[in-house]
């Protein structure tokens, strides 16, 4: 790990740089370099140490001196002298000189001639202690004479006395006894004390100093070399290069060893050495580590250069490698072309990986933007289709409460046509030619009418009543204005029954239809109800389904005919009350309509096809009833409820009389006809007045036809038309008196065909509307 390594050099500045070791294998740190760093630092870092270390050793020496000197004099002359003295007990044990000189005199028999022992007892001298110090001075001396001829260590005679140096006693007594020992040994060659092979020439302090750096290099170099075998398997191998501090290491051990005292070195040695040692043994600890470390990588990776390669799958530790490559030039150097090949192969793989997980994760992010910008679209439609909901909602709401406000308003007319037929009157203008002409109308105000009459017919003026009387120069629109809430029943569910009565030339077919020349400002009622129904039915929409079917058929000479046939047949047709349909000719052609271009087409046809029969004399539609039948169904939307009404647009037969006397024939059994159909409906009418139990509805096609539509459940309105001419007078109060009797005709409440079930219980009320000025006058 290149980290440890760093972590080592700066521990250690002496390391050797990676490179070297990374080639050679070999120690990482000179052997000077250590000595140095001890000298340098471990020195004065440790002086409480050294100075218990160094008292140790003081103690260890003085024993070993006074145990020596207890051997040579015996246990009994070295009483004073105890085997373990403390400094004290040393000094004053060899401070008579007695015990020095007779061991001196043992080592070297003589070297002391005479020596001044002490009284047996002290205390029987009275002034014993002058005495004592006298002799002992004497002996001290002889004993230093005699020690400087054998070249012992000297001390002087203070140093026995109070606070004087005694371990340059002890040095001196350890000297004598490697003196004896070499006499005892043998006396070979020259005794040499403390490895000193010269002997000392001035004072036995500094030049002892100096000749023991050599040994010290000596022992240093001996001790080393064992470590190192010692530490692992690798022969240390000291490059001398790493040694080219020698001489400055010498000037350093010069400088600490240059101010210490004689007796100091050997101690200060010892304890550096000590130091060296143990410095030693730690750092090829520590390289021994890093040389494990980095030999586990190499086996790893197959790699032969140790911190190069990345530890595979650990990306940190490859950063951190390759940061260390880019400081460290060292290793930049020792890694080879195809290494780095390798290793850049390495790191394009990795980068490779990492682009094609940024890849993944791009593709992740793009396809979560797409699902929520999915979502959002679809919120939004969502939202749109719940606000068109509501939107369609409230307008269906606001739609409904227009029906209900519209049926509100129908409610109060129905009220108002219930039990009653309603009766306009409508005076025809005078034709063109014609118009100077007198009017036998002379007053019209609100629902009255008075009509003047000559004396040849009697009395002044008569007044008729009506719910509404049109002069005239009324219009077709305000004609139809009053009649558009009956539409609106049709729709509602209501049957509708709109008549058109009059003799002939009054003005029926002008009302019902128009003119021959048709414009949208003169087009009659059939037209504008239907448009109408069209109208209401497109307000209705959203709650209302409509549908709108025409019938058109014809009663001439009591035979219903289809006057919506395209091929010209003219066959009979039958009439079904009872029909499932709800169609009282169920044969008869059906159109559905959905406008009023639709129905003005087949109007036109109705028209044609009517014309068939005519002949030139006889003007067809005078002779007969026509019939448009408009038939509407509605579907509630909300509820499913379907409604069924239906709008007879009868434009009746001409009314006149005619004189028997006067015709034969054809027109004679027209006539004939006419007045049964006509009769008929009196009888009807006359029924439903005296509340009979049976209505004679099948005395005529006519109220066979109209049966649904007269009675309490029915809506009928009756156009009255009149003539204004002279020679119209008598045709014209006959029919003014049969239109005020119908006014006033009871009928029971009208109802809405919700089912067909109920249409023919309603059935069963019939009203009689209309009477023949023939029936009127029998
Ligand atoms: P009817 O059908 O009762 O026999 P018509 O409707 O054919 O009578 O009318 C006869 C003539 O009088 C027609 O030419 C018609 O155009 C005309 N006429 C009828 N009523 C009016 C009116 N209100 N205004 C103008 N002309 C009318
Ligand atoms: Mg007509």
């Amino acid at each position: 790990d290149g980290g440890v390594v760093r972590e080592k050099k700066k521990k250690f500045p002496g390391i050797i740089c990676g490179e070297k070791m990374a080639a050679e294998g070999t120690l990482s740190f000179s052997v000077a370099s250590v000595v140095k760093d001890v000298l340098e630092h471990g020195n004065r870092s440790k002086d409480s140490d050294l100075e218990s270390r160094k008292a140790e050793l003081t103690a260890s020496r003085r024993y070993e001196a006074a145990r020596w000197l207890r051997k040579m004099v015996g246990v009994v002359a070295a009483k004073d002298l105890p085997a373990e003295p403390s400094e004290e007990e040393f000094r004053l044990g060899l401070r008579s000189g007695i015990i020095l000189c007779n061991v001196l005199n043992k080592v070297q028999p003589g070297a002391v001639p005479k020596v001044v022992e002490s009284p047996c007892d002290a205390a029987l001298i009275p002034d014993g202690a002058a005495l004592s110090v006298f002799q002992y001075f004497e002996n001290v001396r002889n004993f230093l004479i005699a020690g400087q001829e054998l070249r012992l260590p000297t001390f002087e005679a203070s140093d026995l006395e109070q606070r004087g140096k005694s371990t340059r006693v002890v040095n001196c007594v350890l000297a004598l006894k490697s003196y004896n020992e070499w006499k005892l040994a043998g006396g070979n060659g020259v005794w040499k004390f403390g490895g000193n092979t010269k002997p000392a020439t001035t004072s036995l302090g500094k030049p002892f100093v100096r000749k023991n750096s050599e040994p010290f290099m000596n022992s240093f170099q001996k001790t080393s070399s064992m470590n190192e075998n010692l530490s692992n398997g690798h022969p240390p191998d000291i490059d001398p290069n790493t040694m080219g501090g020698a001489g400055s290491l010498s000037m350093l051990v010069h400088t600490i060893l240059i101010d210490k005292k004689p007796e100091e070195v050997p101690l200060l040695v010892e304890s550096l050495l000590g130091k060296v040692v143990e410095e030693f043994e730690q750092r090829l600890a520590s390289q021994y580590e890093v040389m494990k470390t980095t030999s586990t990588d190499i086996t790893a990776s197959n790699f032969n250069k140790p911190l190069s390669e990345p530890i595979s799958g650990d990306k940190k530790m490859e950063e951190k490698n390759i940061k260390m490559m880019k400081k460290d030039d060292c290793f930049l150097k020792s890694i080879t072309n195809d290494e780095l090949k390798d290793q850049s192969l390495k790191l394009q793989m990795i980068l490779n990986k990492q682009q094609r997980d940024i890849q993944v994760l791009k593709h992740t992010i793009d396809a979560t933007t797409a699902d929520m910008q999915h979502m959002q679209t679809k919120f939004h439609e969502e939202f749109n289709n719940l606000g068109m909901n509501i939107h369609g909602l409230a307008h269906a709401a606001s739609g409904y409460h227009r029906v209900l406000e519209e049926n509100r308003k129908l409610y109060n007319q129905v009220q108002d046509l219930k039990g009653s037929i309603r009766v306009y009157c409508r005076v025809r203008p005078f034709l063109s030619e014609r118009s100077s002409y007198v009017s036998t109308v002379e007053h019209i105000e609100d629902g009255n009418i008075t009509i003047g009459t000559p004396s040849k017919y009697g009395k002044g003026c008569k007044s008729f009543t009506f719910n509404k009387v049109f002069g005239q120069s009324v219009t077709q629109a305000e004609v139809f204005s009053d009649m558009q809430p009956l539409i609106r029943s049709v729709l509602d569910g209501y049957n509708v029954c709109i008549f058109a009565y009059g003799q002939t030339g009054s003005g029926k077919t002008y009302t019902m239809v128009g003119p021959k020349d048709l414009t949208e400002e003169n087009q009659g009622v059939n037209y504008r109800a239907l448009g109408d129904l069209f109208v209401l039915a497109e307000r209705r929409k959203d709650t209302f389904r409509y549908d709108v079917a025409v019938q058109m058929i014809e009663i001439y000479n009591e035979q219903v005919r289809d006057l919506l046939v395209i091929d010209g047949s003219n066959k009979r047709l039958e009439i079904r009350n009872s029909s499932q349909t709800g169609l009282n000719v169920p044969d008869a052609s059906l159109m559905p309509v959905s406008s009023t271009s639709d129905v003005i087409d087949l109007m036109n046809l109705g028209q044609r096809n009517r014309a068939v029969g005519a002949t030139a004399l006889n003007d067809r539609s005078s002779r007969s009833h026509s019939c448009l039948t408009v038939h509407v169904q509605g579907k509630d939307l909300t509820s499913g409820t379907i409604l069924r009404g239906c709008m007879h647009l009868v434009d009746l037969a001409g009314s006149e009389r005619v004189n028997k006397s006067e015709v034969t024939g054809d027109r004679l059994k027209e006539a004939q006809h006419i007045n049964k159909s006509l009769s008929a409906l009196g009888d009807v009418i006359a029924s439903l007045a005296q509340k009979n139990t049976h209505v004679p509805y099948r005395n005529s096609k006519l109220t066979q036809l109209l049966q649904d539509s007269l009675g309490g459940q029915a809506k009928t309105l009756m156009f009255v038309h009149i003539s204004p001419e002279l020679d119209a007078l008598a045709e014209t109060l006959s029919t003014l008196k049969f239109a005020e009797r119908v006014a006033t005709v009871e009928l029971g409440a009208a109802q809405v065909n919700k089912d067909t079930a109920d249409v023919k219980q309603l059935k069963e009320q019939v009203i009689l509307f209309l009477v023949t000025s023939t029936y009127w006058s029998r």
